[in-house]
């Protein structure tokens, strides 16, 4: 996600009334400058940049809001899911489930580590990994024998929760390590838990645009198991041991700073007020947009965390209507995501071996790339803001 081209590119046309950012840290950055500024001084002054107290600070808040009994801080969304997997050992001969419509990162992490990612559709209205899809292409990875089902990430698309406790069944059945790509969700709930506690582990990103962002790069591992939490500091610090210079497993450098540690204790006490209001701002499109155009379908018992507000165009055409429409009122827009990743180059051939005898279609992966139109979406919209740009959507239809 860009934090720059949408929020801050220069509309074409006339735009009326004020500008509308697609996600706004500038007005959160006014709120708490005085206590952001006063962190970053501390820190200063005391000299700890890696590993200080504000990580260790930043991990029991962590903890507390989501729930999970352990939080460990590292270096990028990225990196928390490539660390819970290291964990684990998933390598070569592994096969690791995952959806084809999300970023990047989720796909990345299991080839890096060697692994092969087996990519699964997507429920339509949810944008959550299908779990019919997924037993489908389970059941032909176990039959072929070749690939070792080790792990299924799930990812929270958008902030709207998925399928856990499905995945996590399913997971337990076969033995898999199930992972929670939390990057776009942080806050969000299901059946009155918050996400953190529903996987075994849940990655977390605090990329600046994210429903609890740092001044940089950032993330963060939660789980219940204290064997896998100690696993994860071990990791983040190069595999080192109790002592400073035993090194017990190759690990990697993936701590989180004390300075975006401590941006992110500056933050913490405005997330629960930032949830609603993104849950308000959603509730202002849904009143606009609804029957209108597809929302987004939150799963029954479960609560977004609203990171990115998508809806569904008929076709591409559409799509283009309207990103024309918005533009011409100076409003920003933005695709989430505009190729399913068996698509990309760099993932094409990982697909094309992942399942021997090939691998079905995804054809709703595919679909939602060519229609799918995400819209501003941040704490501080304003219900003229919305009203505006909901009026800019039904102009282009
Ligand atoms: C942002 C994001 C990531 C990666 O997080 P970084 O902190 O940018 O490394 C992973 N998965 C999803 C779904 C994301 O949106």
């Amino acid at each position: 996600m860009s934090t720059t081209s949408h929020a801050q590119g220069r509309p074409q046309g006339r735009p009326q009334g004020r500008p509308v950012a697609f996600f706004d840290m500038q007005a959160q950055q006014a709120l708490i400058r005085a206590e952001i500024d006063a962190g970053i001084a501390r820190i200063l002054a005391h000299g700890r940049f890696i590993q200080g107290p504000e990580v260790d600070a930043i991990e029991a808040k962590l903890a507390e809001f989501s729930g999970a009994k352990h939080a460990v801080g590292v270096s990028s969304g990225t990196d928390a899911l490539q660390i819970a997997m290291m964990a684990e050992g998933i390598g070569p001969g592994d096969a690791v489930f995952l959806p084809a419509f999300t970023y990047t990162a989720t796909a990345e992490v299991p080839l890096v580590l060697g692994a092969t990612p087996i990519f699964v559709d997507v429920e339509p209205g949810s944008f959550n990994i299908d779990l019919v899809d997924l037993r489908r292409r389970l059941a032909l990875v176990t039959h072929e024998r070749r690939l070792r089902p080790r792990a299924v990430i799930g990812v929270d698309l958008y902030g709207l929760p998925a399928d856990w406790p499905a995945i996590r069944a399913l997971c337990a059945e076969h033995g898999m390590f199930a992972l929670d790509d939390a990057a776009q969700a942080f806050g969000g709930a299901l059946d009155g838990r918050r996400l953190g506690t529903q996987a075994d582990a849940t990655a977390l990103s605090f990329y600046p645009t994210k429903t609890l962002g740092c001044y940089g790069d950032g993330g963060a591992i939660l789980t219940d198991d204290a064997d896998r939490a100690e696993l994860y500091r071990s990791l983040r610090t190069h595999g080192e041991g109790k002592s400073r210079y035993e090194v017990l497993r190759t690990g990697m450098n993936g701590r989180l700073d004390s300075i975006q540690a401590a941006i992110l204790l500056a933050k913490m006490p405005l997330l629960a007020g930032e949830l609603a209001a993104r849950r308000r701002a959603a509730g202002w499109y849904e009143a606009a947009l609804g029957g209108r155009v597809a929302t987004p379908q939150v799963r029954e018992g479960a609560e977004s965390a609203w990171g990115i507000y998508t809806i569904l165009l008929r076709d591409a055409a559409g799509r283009s209507r309207v990103q024309a429409a918005m533009q011409a009122a100076g409003l920003p827009s933005a695709i989430y995501y505009p190729r399913p990743l068996h698509r990309q180059p760099a993932y094409a051939a990982a697909h094309a071996r992942g399942i021997e005898a090939g691998a079905p279609p995804l054809p709703v992966s595919e679909d939602l790339c060519t229609r799918c139109l995400s819209l501003p979406m941040h704490p501080y919209l304003t219900e003229e803001d919305v009203g505006r740009v909901a009026a800019a959507v039904l102009a282009g239809l």
